[in-house]
């Protein structure tokens, strides 16, 4: 939430500053201050907002092992920390990018006609199964058609055209770059084809893809191809597929199956058709005159032209002259070009298209907008580049077990991605199914994907893009793995002992449930005298029974056995001087914050609340 000078919020800040008049004896001034951080803040920034020399904050970071100069960035957690030991809250006050564009956003809607789109599609499957084939074969199929000259070129995506529909295919095939532009947040494809050999059935990467589409949430279609061959085994391909979940209509199941031949182009109509169909269940709407939004899918460096970037527009519509800011670059489109060359003015929804115009060569799965004016471009380019400091910062290296359950419980959902990779099917099943075990109401692990081998990138890549855990057991990654693991912030953990799977996922588990928090009473104090001090209000003149009475603590007002109030130490004091504690046997005055009716004879019960981690069985 962020600070904002509201009606309310200056009422609560008035009401603060009366309460503090009452009980200005112990709270401290600052209570109710509040710094406000932009995501991240100097040093410098923050020793002015605390009102305390920089030279004092350097210290108090040093002795907490950071090394930080006047300059230096401090986060936003750890500068939470800091101001919070001066009394002062933390207020982040970051734009992101949502709301930077929501407000442009919002200038122009009631400009929204919603139209249906045309789907997207991105071809997978195991190496050699045909998947450019297919690409192929569909295209020249279009061309055939007679599509506008003839000669396509390589941007990376294109439409084709099938009765009266269109559907656009990403042409880079296979996962590597559906999960890369995932991992980096992206999400393109409506639906995936899964090509599958007639000959060769099932393999790795087939059921990589499966697990990449599924978490992905995106529906499948499946082309087996090579139907041509002799030595093919149709049925077995069906019966593998359903052990993988992807279970065909003709046999109960809810994925169309379409039999193909890139080769001899056979089934490629139908395959067209199964899309349409699939892409019609779907329901695609989107907005299409309001500023265009895309994604980037490729993009080089042209020589005679400078960065060339194909974008694939996902809603609204991209015009020659729009100002546009894609990942870290922005620019004003000079010039459009479709697959086939064609120079175009304008492109909607679902339409891949070359742009030239932007500043710098922007990355495949970078957000692309169009927005208002270059100085909105600059706050955003400027928003983006701090976030990426950002990442960079705090990005750690080899994470430890703490680092992590840190991590997810921040994050909120109760439910933990899992990768599992062994060294055998046994092993793999027997992980699956203990796993499954641990599953609890509150908060439950999923296995995304499990097979039997080494790390792969693919399986890192379906890791950043689902935030999962990969667990390696009994099969070690590479040591570029091991880096790319890092870099993309992934936990990567190894293990030979089934136990020690089930102990480490355990206790990630339950470091996404709430802590236990218990009452602890810590002891008692009987109001003698209670009198009135000017400008504090009523002190309790009490002497403590038993245990200790805190200032820190929260307590309670029972008269005759029934608990009258409830509420927080105002002020603990000892004769004229402000105490942080009592003991047993000494008197002391304590005023209770926003209560004034003690009388004698009552009873002051003191506790504190104590927070224990939660366990899988709590
Ligand atoms: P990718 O690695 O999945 O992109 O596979 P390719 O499209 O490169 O195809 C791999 C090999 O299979 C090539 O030699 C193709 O000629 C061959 N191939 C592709 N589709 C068919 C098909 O329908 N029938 C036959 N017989 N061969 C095919």
């Amino acid at each position: 939430t962020v600070y904002m000078p509201t009606a309310s919020n200056k009422r609560r800040d008035l009401k603060r500053r009366k309460d503090l008049k009452k009980t200005q004896v112990t709270t401290p001034r600052a209570s109710y201050r509040v710094v406000r951080v932009e995501g991240q803040i100097t040093v410098g920034e923050l020793a002015k907002q605390l009102s305390v020399k920089a030279s004092d904050l350097i210290k108090k970071l040093m002795i907490q092992g950071v090394m930080a100069t006047i300059n230096h960035n401090l986060d936003y957690d750890t500068a939470t920390l800091i101001a919070s030991e001066y009394g002062f809250e933390t207020e982040n006050s970051t734009r992101t990018d949502e709301d930077v564009l929501s407000e442009f956003k919002k200038s122009e809607s009631g400009r929204s006609n919603v139209t249906t789109r045309y789907p997207i599609v991105t071809v997978m499957g195991h190496v050699d199964h045909g998947k450019t084939s297919i690409l192929d074969a569909i295209r020249n199929a279009n061309v055939a058609s007679g599509e506008a000259g003839g000669i396509t070129q390589a941007i990376g995506a294109y439409t084709v055209e099938h009765g009266e529909k269109k559907i656009a295919f990403l042409d880079t095939p296979g996962h590597a770059a559906f999960s890369t532009m995932r991992a980096r947040g992206a999400k393109v494809t409506d639906i995936v084809v899964l090509v599958v050999a007639a000959d060769d059935g099932v393999m790795p990467q087939t059921i990589e893809a499966i697990s990449h589409a599924k978490a992905a949430n995106v529906p499948l279609i499946v082309a087996i191809n090579k139907i041509d061959k002799h030595n093919t085994n149709i049925d077995r391909v069906f019966t593998e597929l359903t052990e993988h979940g992807v279970q065909s209509e003709e046999w109960g199941g809810d994925t169309q199956f379409v039999k193909v031949s890139a080769l001899k182009k056979i089934g490629i109509t139908e395959l067209l058709e199964a899309i349409l169909l699939q892409a019609e269940v779907l329901d695609l709407k989107t907005p299409v005159d309001v500023a265009a939004e895309g994604t980037v899918v490729e993009a080089h460096l042209d020589k005679g032209r400078g960065p060339a970037a194909t974008i694939m527009v996902q809603s609204g519509t991209l015009y020659v002259g729009d100002f546009l800011v894609a990942g870290q670059s922005s620019g004003k489109v000079r010039s459009m070009t479709d697959h086939a060359g064609k120079s175009l003015t304008s492109a909607g929804p679902s339409t891949p298209i070359q742009v030239i115009g932007l500043s710098t060569v922007p990355l495949a799965g970078d957000k692309a907008n169009v927005v208002a004016d270059e100085k909105l471009a600059k706050e955003l380019l400027q928003r983006r580049e701090q976030i990426a400091r950002a990442n960079d910062s705090t990005k750690s290296s080899a994470q430890s077990l703490d680092d992590l359950l840190g991590k997810i419980k921040t994050s909120g959902a109760a439910e933990v991605s899992i990768i599992v990779k062994a060294d055998t099917q046994g092993s793999v099943e027997a992980i699956v199914e203990s796993l499954g075990k641990l599953n609890t109401p509150k908060v439950s692990n999923k296995v995304i994907h499990k097979a039997v081998g080494g790390i792969s990138e693919s399986d890192l890549n379906l890791a950043a893009a689902t935030r999962a855990i990969v667990i390696a057991f009994n099969v070690r990654a590479s040591r570029s793995m091991e880096e790319e693991a890092e870099r993309s912030g992934t936990t990567l953990k190894y293990f030979s002992i089934i136990y020690e799977v089930v102990d480490a996922v355990k206790a990630i588990m339950a470091g996404k449930l709430p802590p236990i928090v218990k009452e602890v009473i810590i002891g008692h104090a009987q109001v003698r005298t209670p009198f009135s001090i000017p400008k504090i209000g009523l002190i309790a003149g009490s002497a403590v029974t038993d245990g200790k009475i805190t200032r820190a603590s929260l307590l309670r007002l029972v008269r005759d056995g029934i608990v009258i109030y409830s509420g927080k130490v105002g002020s603990l004091r000892r004769f004229k001087d402000d105490v942080k504690e009592v003991q047993t046997g000494y008197e002391c005055g304590i005023a209770i914050e926003g209560y004034t009716d003690v009388r004698e004879g009552d009873v002051i019960e003191a506790y504190v609340l104590e927070e224990t981690p939660a366990t899988l069985d709590s």
